[in-house]
């Protein structure tokens, strides 16, 4: 199945219901990307769920849902109370006996009977909020015995958290449950054969539910809460932060957590995990897995889009956040959602100048007095509009009190204090409604996007000075050959010019990255080894060209085969040699062929969208377009091909020669032609996939 891709978190209360006023204790729930939601009961929190579960199923998305309660008791008790040791027995046996409402529930009674059947009275429960005793149910430690441990596996390895038999008392979780399991037994039953919980269950189905505890984050939380200035309540803070934590670390590390044997008692999503955890709640970027570049074993030459597919799995963003102003975000990366402060926009306001009046007018002709004072742009009238009077009004300005509608200046004769006009006029007309743009709290940009001058437009008319964006990244670029000089120098015999360097610093930069040259190195395994060790500590990725097939003279490959993660990577494209690529001490090397046609490339094919995933973007496929050749062609099975290309008259012309060693075809060029893998024959005038430079970003 494909990753989870949604995360909701969802921070349970088992008390009754709070009141409309959001606040701590109540029910939380976050979806990674979105601010907090309150919940003010248990019913209302079941109805929210069962509708995002529903949503998330008509989408085709896979939605991870998190509760801060245990999902199973210690070893046992299951087994003892139902006569099956099946956790998700039990939650059906607590459904069957546990009444709810939002002013009260028979938590404290049923565990009372609970105790009186298992435990003669004196447990394993015990803990009472209420006043009245409950026959059965100890209010302390006095005359308590439990049979069952106090504690699950895993809340022996948890510091901190507290035992499910304790009922009462701040931090206390045994409510929690007893709330929580009957409606998670009827969501599981709702949507039977839809939700898998974890780790009872393969996760094989589109939604999970899984168990947290925030307190695995504390310190970030605590952070978190010190350093924002809106005094926010801390069950919202740990359920965004969790839910963001676990988004960011959908792939191979999520896989590692959910990976636990706990058949009956279950465990604690995260546990064990606690620094990946923070760290991705930080927003700070792991580390890339060392198999990150292994193409699938066994292929001989490996199809341009399964080398794609892999790297668009295997990579992740490395930048690290970083909050800018907005005249220093265009072009970054956005490290989370942005939501709008304030709605677009923000009051009711007229579309036009003219003459405003509340409601609208039937056919024919109308009149009304005009009250004195006008509403301008920023100059609001302060006083309230009489039913059947009308004010001046300038495009702009918020309508004021007793105005819903406006006629156009050039619609209404003006005469002695009173304006005349011909009906017929909608309510509402030539007004702009309060956020019928946007409005406050909508998601308005999503992360991963690359800022524009539109996005600052629509950030900074919805409130926003600051932009959560992503350092920029910094990309490396190294040239080797022991026959490359710098341009402008004299070329002795058999030298040439680094013709590559040039090429893909400037790649790069288009790219919207940071080129940062590394320079030229001789093919010298000693000296290009210590030049990338210097580059690793100084930049995010590292290119090079030249050396990167498997002969003597390939030395960066030969290197790179040292640090042990290289994968020669023999893709089935043409212009292309293999690609070296590698982790040298973590940061991602990517070792191109030095011919400069192939160089560029495989740039534009392999590394753009990698570096774009690596900088926080999203995955983006260059957009062509269909068009008719203006050349004939044949080509063999096996090889995609890309052919350097220009639009002419609407047909798309080839360069005359195909030869790898011709720069001057790639600057001739405005495009690549890309050619299906398997054979073609092409006639002028049949389609072709023209892909435009600037379907690369260039
Ligand atoms: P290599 O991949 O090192 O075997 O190089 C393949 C071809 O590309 C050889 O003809 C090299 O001379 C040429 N080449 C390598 N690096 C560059 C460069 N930076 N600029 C121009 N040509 C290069
Ligand atoms: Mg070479």
């Amino acid at each position: 199945m494909t990753p989870f891709n949604r995360f909701v978190m969802v921070d349970w209360s088992g008390g009754n219901d709070t009141g409309p006023r959001p606040r701590k204790d109540a029910i939380w729930a976050c979806e990674a990307g979105l601010p907090p939601q309150y919940l003010r009961n248990r019913a209302c929190a079941e109805t929210h769920l069962a509708a995002r579960i529903d949503a998330a199923l008509a989408a085709g998305e896979r939605l991870m849902i998190g509760f801060d309660f245990p999902f199973g008791y210690p070893q046992g008790f299951a087994r003892d109370l139902t006569g099956q040791a099946d956790p998700l027995a039990l939650w059906d046996w607590l459904d069957a006996r546990i009444e709810d409402s939002p002013q009260a529930n028979n938590r404290f009674d049923l565990a009372g009977r609970i105790n009186t059947d298992l435990g003669g009275g004196q447990g394993p429960f015990w803990g009472n909020a209420l006043s009245r005793d409950i026959a059965g149910l100890p209010r302390g430690k006095v005359g308590y015995k439990n049979r069952f441990a106090d504690r699950r596996a895993c809340e022996t390895r948890a510091k901190g958290s507290f035992t499910c038999w304790q009922l009462s008392g701040a931090g206390a979780v045994g409510s929690q449950m007893l709330m929580g399991l009957p409606v998670l037994a009827r969501l599981r039953r709702r949507f039977a054969g839809q939700i898998a919980v974890w780790p009872f269950e393969p996760l094989d189905r589109p939604v999970a539910f899984v168990e947290i505890w925030p307190s695995l984050i504390a310190p970030v939380i605590a952070d978190e809460i010190a350093q924002r200035l809106d005094d926010p309540i801390k069950d919202a803070v740990q359920v965004e932060l969790v839910a963001r934590a676990l988004a960011a670390l959908s792939g191979p590390i999520l896989g590692q957590m959910l990976d636990v044997d706990a058949p009956v008692e279950g465990w604690i999503l995260g546990l064990g995990h606690e620094r990946a955890l923070a760290d991705a709640a930080r927003l700070v970027p792991p580390p890339l897995s060392n198999d990150c570049f292994a193409l699938p074993a066994g292929v001989d030459w490996t199809p341009v889009d399964v080398a794609l597919a892999h790297l668009r799995d295997a990579l992740h963003p490395v930048t690290a956040p970083e909050d800018v102003p907005l005249d220093q975000a265009l072009g970054r990366v956005l490290a989370q959602p942005v939501v709008a402060q304030r709605s677009n926009p923000p009051q009711p306001n007229t579309a036009v100048d003219g003459y405003g009046f509340a409601g609208g007018v039937g056919e024919g002709p109308h009149d009304r007095p005009l009250v004195d004072g006008r509403a301008a742009a920023g100059v609001p009238f302060d006083g309230v509009v009489p039913s059947g009077a009308a004010i001046r009004v300038l495009t702009g300005a918020a309508l004021p009190e007793g105005v819903d509608t406006v006629i156009l200046q050039e619609d209404v004769t003006r005469t002695q204090g009173r304006i005349a006009f011909h009906g017929p006029l909608k309510q509402g007309a030539n007004t702009r409604r309060a956020g019928e743009d946007v409005t406050a709290g909508d998601v308005i940009l999503p992360a991963g996007r690359v800022i524009t001058p539109a996005d600052l437009a629509l950030a900074a008319a919805t409130g926003l000075g600051h932009l959560p964006t992503r350092a920029p990244l910094r990309v490396g670029v190294i040239s080797t050959g022991d026959e490359l000089i710098e341009p402008g120098q004299t070329a002795g015999p058999g030298q040439i010019f680094d013709a590559n360097r040039p090429m893909l610093l400037g790649l790069i930069a288009r790219f919207g990255h940071v080129p940062v040259d590394l320079g030229r190195l001789p093919d010298d395994r000693a000296v290009i080894r210590a030049r990338l060790d210097a580059a690793a500590r100084q930049v995010d990725a590292i290119v090079t060209s030249g050396g990167a097939s498997a002969g003597d003279e390939d030395h960066v490959s030969a290197l790179l085969a040292e640090s042990g993660a290289l994968q020669h990577w023999r893709i089935a494209i043409k212009p292309g040699r293999p690609l070296a690529l590698a982790l040298w001490n973590g940061t991602p090397v990517f070792g191109l062929p030095g011919n400069p046609v192939a160089a560029m490339v495989c740039t534009l094919i392999f590394a753009r969208p990698a570096l774009s995933v690596l900088a926080g973007s999203d995955w983006d496929v260059p957009q062509g377009m269909d068009l008719p050749a203006a050349f004939s062609k044949r080509k063999k099975p096996g090889r995609r091909e890309y052919l350097r290309a220009r639009l002419r008259d609407g047909r798309v012309e080839l360069f005359a020669s195909e030869g790898s060693g011709r720069i001057s075809g790639l600057s001739w060029a405005e495009g690549l032609v890309e050619l299906p893998d398997g054979a073609a024959e092409i006639a002028p005038g049949d389609p072709v996939r023209f892909l435009p430079y600037s379907a690369f970003g260039l």
